[in-house]
């Protein structure tokens, strides 16, 4: 910001006295608001030196502007906050000179018979025209008086400048700040990444705002989009080449910079990739890399915190119409990667706990000899599913199953060939599984059970006869070049069948109990077969 220009004594003593009084009497009643300082300065100005109108052009909000003739003036008549006019009220209207004499782009008055002064500090600030009565021009005490006020007007546009950069500056606080909360309170990250783009986009009242994500092959994925309705959608779009840039550019962003461009047809693009700008309407652009920290050790056992794996890019977009970036909007770009680097980090740590978990809940419901459910996960879908059939009335069947002469088994060959039978076996089951709700468990030690629900007695005793029959011919011990056997051993099961509709007045014990009778009497006939549990099965555990 440029320092106010004081003025000098000499310049003060040069006044008369008359304008020197009215000249502080406008400073005494200044506010805080410079626009309405500006304002009370323009109507001095015009009123200290007789003039018929005065008006007072500010440059847009752009960037500082050093040399005059650069400058982009515009001034949007009184109903813009930036530009004031002031007329002098005639006693008769109609009288001459005209009001309208003046013609400048803002209150339509003529330009020629204007004496204009620039409002300079170290930048320029806009441009005060005045318009006098040609039969009365100027004289050179009122031109001075005018570059003093011009002067002062400059203090106050300094200060609206201040203003205005501590506005963009709070809220670019508040926009990082609210991501930062939104990111503390969500786990989702398109969620997070919606509303980065969507905060950026009001922030800095751009066209687009898009986050690329940079896949294993290189190219660019297009995640997140905020735009403006009339400007083409880039989402869904694949980019071969997302950087988009030259060989240094690309070290650029690696390091981490914010790439500012703000007329893509002065970049030098290549003309496949201006070809694309074009199709898009991209004009001009900011592009923040988002590079993912990671801890690597260097040489001597040093942490190289630069670096890093780039996950993406978080772009800008001005289109149709070049655009000066100021320094606040391209400083909020990094605070938002680091804002994101930290959402995607706990995004890849939360899917990580994730599978962990799953992986956990597996173990924890599934045999780890056999790999099929356990007797914890059996009992709780038995509980499960009598109860689902308690309310639909429908009959929930349960097979209970045990080796033969087992014991034995083990004492020929070994706990090992017993073990790999067990996993035999439990496949065998699990093959013969025909609906998605059936399951098989081992129950415990060589007994495995199957949970039919909603299947019928004669269902359930067909699928155990079929599944019998299938261990029966199964070649167990084949164990060939993995173990120190080859020769076959022909093992049988002995099947209990329990099937019932749930009633209240039961629980699922009931069918275990009833099951493990129908078991026990197949291995009293002789094994290798399948027993129905009858009424005094299901009585004997009331
Ligand atoms: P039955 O026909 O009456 O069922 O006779 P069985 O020998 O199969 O019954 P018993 O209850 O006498 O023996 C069960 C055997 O199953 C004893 C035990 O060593 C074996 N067994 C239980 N769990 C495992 C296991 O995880 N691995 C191995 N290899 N053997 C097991
Ligand atoms: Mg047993
Ligand atoms: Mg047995």
């Amino acid at each position: 910001m440029a320092s106010p220009v004081p003025f000098s004594p000499q310049e003060l003593d040069d006044l008369n006295p008359d304008d020197l009084t009215e000249l502080i009497r406008c400073f005494l009643s200044f506010s805080s608001n410079p626009l309405e300082n500006i304002h009370r300065l323009v109507n001095l100005g015009r009123e200290l030196t007789g003039g018929l109108c005065a008006c007072y052009q500010s440059r847009s909000q752009t960037e500082p502007v050093k040399k005059p003739g650069q400058e982009s003036l515009t001034c949007i008549m009184d109903d813009s906050s930036r530009s004031t006019c002031s007329r002098r009220q005639l006693d008769h209207p109609g009288d001459s000179p005209p009001l309208n004499l003046l013609r400048c782009p803002a209150c339509k008055c003529q330009t020629d018979g204007v004496s204009q002064n620039w409002v300079i500090t170290d930048d320029i600030h806009g441009k005060l025209s005045m318009r006098h009565d040609p039969l009365n021009p100027v004289t050179s005490e009122q031109t001075r008086i005018l570059s003093l006020i011009a002067r002062a007007i400059a203090i106050e546009e300094d200060r609206l400048y201040e203003q205005e950069r501590q506005r963009l500056r709070q809220q670019r606080e508040i926009v990082v700040g609210q991501i930062a909360q939104q990111i503390r309170k969500s786990l989702d990250l398109q969620d997070i990444l919606h509303s980065t783009v969507q905060s950026l986009m009001e922030f800095l009242e751009a066209d687009r705002v898009i986050i690329c994500r940079i896949n294993e092959d290189g190219k660019g994925e297009i995640l997140q989009e905020a735009r403006n309705a009339e400007i083409p959608s880039m989402i869904d779009w694949v980019l071969s080449d997302p950087w988009l840039v030259d060989q240094k550019c690309h070290r650029d962003y690696l390091s981490g910079q914010v790439l500012v461009i703000e007329d893509m047809q002065k970049a030098n693009l290549e003309p496949g990739l201006q070809q694309l700008m074009d199709f898009f309407k991209v004009r001009a652009r900011l592009v923040m890399p988002i590079i993912l920290t990671q801890d690597v050790e260097a040489e001597g056992g040093e942490k190289d915190l630069n670096a890093g794996e780039p996950w993406g890019l978080l772009m800008v977009h001005q289109c149709y119409h070049p655009r000066q970036w100021q320094t606040d909007e391209i400083n909020l770009l990094p605070q938002l990667a680091t804002q994101l680097v930290i959402a995607i980090q706990q995004a890849q740590l939360y899917e990580q706990v994730q599978i962990a978990n799953r992986e956990l809940s597996e173990l924890a419901t599934q045999d780890g000899l056999t790999q099929i459910c356990n007797r914890r996960r059996f009992d709780a879908y038995l509980d499960h599913e009598w109860r689902r059939l308690l309310r639909s009335q429908a009959p929930l069947s349960l097979i209970l199953l045990d080796i033969d002469w087992f014991k034995q088994y083990n004492d020929t060959y070994g706990h090992l060939a017993g073990d790999q039978c067990l996993q035999q076996v439990a496949q065998s089951l699990k093959k013969s599984m025909q609906r998605s709700t059936d399951l098989v468990a081992r129950y415990g030690g060589e007994e495995f059970a199957i949970i039919l629900p909603d299947t019928t007695e004669t269902g359930a005793q067909f699928l155990a006869e079929q599944v019998r029959s299938q261990i029966a011919h199964m070649p167990i011990l084949d164990i060939g070049s993995h173990g120190n056997s080859s020769i076959s051993h022909q093992v049988t099961v002995s099947i209990g069948v329990a099937s019932h509709v749930p009633f209240p007045e039961a629980s699922p014990k009931l069918l275990i109990a009833a099951a493990d009778s129908a078991l026990y009497r197949a291995k009293e006939q002789g094994r290798n077969r399948v027993c129905l549990a009858n009424a005094a099965d299901f009585a004997q555990t009331d």
